[in-house]
């Protein structure tokens, strides 16, 4: 069993962005106590891995730097940040954000930096966080090349790793987004399957594995079909 988890913010508030920081410590502790692996995407991706992870987070929460990156620092793991490059020391308050989304305060770049230098990989989460389905192709990729080079200009790493803003793509945008990444990864609820199309990669969203069954579920032999059942579900909500 391989997955990719995702993380938006780790806080008490309780939104649908967040995972509570006392939660997100005691998972650590029991995937490194059990015989599962914490590892960077490029390991998780090699054919020799198995039964491992790897930890997403999106988008550039300051709580990570606060309450995620002890955590990590101290149990030794990488990890990657997804960072939307405009609004570094801001909000995350893109035109595109849905209305009532909770607001959180994004990284600096101080804080950034400290992550990268402790073991996380800065990847790209775009510019200004739009939905590429609908930008033409020009605008993608400048939303993709500011966004790289703004980080390297900060971090001297040009990203290799890309997460669709909201998880949103179709053939055109993977098309041009995939040929510039190693891999691109969606919100659709799945562990890795066996078939990999590196521009598509799924990832477990936190947020379902929050309490301790859920999460004991997602180690247990059937934890594929209880996951594709909640990805069906998901869908089918989205469809009414
Ligand atoms: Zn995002």
């Amino acid at each position: 069993m391989k997955a990719i988890l995702t993380f938006h913010s780790i806080d008490e508030r309780g939104t649908v962005l967040s995972f509570p920081p006392a939660t997100f410590a005691r998972m650590i502790r029991e995937i490194l106590e059990g015989d599962v692996k914490i590892c960077s995407l490029d390991q998780l991706l090699s054919p020799d891995t198995d039964n491992a992870l790897a930890i997403t987070f999106d988008d550039g929460m300051r709580s990570v730097y606060k309450n995620a990156l002890p955590v990590l620092k101290d149990a030794n793991v990488p990890s990657h940040l997804y960072l939307t490059t405009g609004y570094v020391d801001g909000k995350n308050n893109w035109p595109t954000q849905p209305a009532g989304a909770p607001a959180f305060e994004m990284m600096n770049w101080q804080e950034i930096e400290a992550c990268a230098e402790a073991g996380m990989q800065i990847e790209n989460h775009t510019v200004s966080h739009p939905n590429l389905c609908l930008l033409d192709q020009e605008q993608i990729e400048e939303e993709c090349e500011s966004a790289d080079r703004c980080i390297e200009k900060q971090l001297g790493r040009r990203p290799r790793h890309f997460a669709y803003p909201y998880g949103i793509y179709d053939a055109r945008v993977a098309e041009v987004v995939g040929q510039k990444y190693e891999t691109c990864t969606t919100t659709a609820l799945l562990p890795l399957g066996r078939k990999l199309r590196a521009a598509q990669l799924p990832r477990l969203d936190s947020y379902y594995l929050q309490n301790r069954q859920t999460y004991h579920r997602f180690f247990s032999p059937s934890a594929s079909s209880y996951l594709r059942l909640r990805h069906w579900l998901r869908l089918f909500r989205r469809m009414l």
